[in-house]
């Protein structure tokens, strides 16, 4: 539909109240196409029609699709009694189009999250059926190897002895806790600090003879997956970052709690 009703365009945006608005319109506050209206109920069609509320243009819209690099320390939902949530991290001309992230990450991960009010397209991409491909990559305490991306690949049994679907392990880099930096090291360097910081027992980092940067592609969603993958083979996740989901990227310009809204581009290669 193209049209909609003018106090019902400006309660969607969060101007306020329905009988709020009702009174801002009967007050002159809202001129549309440079004519004051008193008629709340006026049709707007919001692609043709200027609308101004106290001097200032109203941008309308219904949908927002926001790429997060989420932080560590918050919580992936809408509303928490304890934590601060993804959503918090927004501003509030987007929060009021009631968006919610796609699937979660844990408290301590971080790294993309998509973050939208478009439930059909949550649907589809959190979907068992679609396999929509996730990459992670991992600080991982012990020795990770071709015995391991062979166990991924054919499946490993969980703690509640679900058994995963295919997976693809990349080593990217094997560390050594406190010896001189490899080449390979020093290529992680950036990580290297983020998760140091990010590590709850740091003692952890040290106390390890191998640490390796791990890639690891996943397509399907369980619970806690990527870290219960690895306590499957005996190792342990110390740091987890989400590089990728479907068709999107983490943007390497958006620093740990830094947003912004999907480009057109991106919003196609979702659809
Ligand atoms: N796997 C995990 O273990 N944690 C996440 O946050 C995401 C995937």
């Amino acid at each position: 539909k193209a049209t909609i009703r003018l106090d019902k365009m400006l309660g969607n945006l969060g101007y306020g109240t329905r009988s709020g608005i009702k009174l801002l319109i009967k007050q002159g506050a809202v001129t549309v196409n440079g004519i004051a209206v008193k008629d709340h109920g006026m049709q707007i069609n919001p692609n043709l029609d200027e609308v101004v509320l106290d001097g200032e243009k109203i941008q309308y819209r219904d949908t927002v699709y926001v790429l997060l690099h989420k932080p560590a320390g918050v919580v992936s939902a809408t509303e928490d009694h304890r934590d601060r949530t993804v959503i918090d991290l927004l501003d509030a001309d987007l929060t009021v189009l009631s968006p919610f992230p796609v699937g979660r990450l844990d408290k301590d991960t971080e790294g993309l999250l998509l973050i939208t009010n478009d439930g059909k397209l949550s649907h589809e991409l959190l979907s068992p059926r679609k396999h929509v491909p996730k990459t992670y990559r991992a600080l991982v305490a012990g020795a990770v190897g071709a015995d391991d991306a062979d166990a991924f690949l054919q499946g490993v049994t969980l703690d509640d002895g679900y058994v995963t679907m295919p997976a693809q392990l990349k080593v990217l880099a094997k560390s050594n806790g406190e010896g001189a930096p490899t080449a390979d090291e020093e290529a992680f360097a950036g990580e290297m600090t983020s998760a140091k910081k990010l590590v709850p027992q740091q003692e952890e980092l040290v106390a390890h003879e191998t640490l390796c940067w791990i890639e690891l592609t996943i397509h399907e969603g369980k619970f806690h997956q990527v870290k219960r993958m690895f306590e499957a083979v005996g190792k342990k996740v110390l740091y987890l970052r989400r590089i990728s989901m479907g068709p999107l990227k983490l943007d390497p310009t958006l620093a740990p709690g830094e947003w912004r809204e999907l480009t057109e581009e991106e919003l196609e290669s979702l659809r």
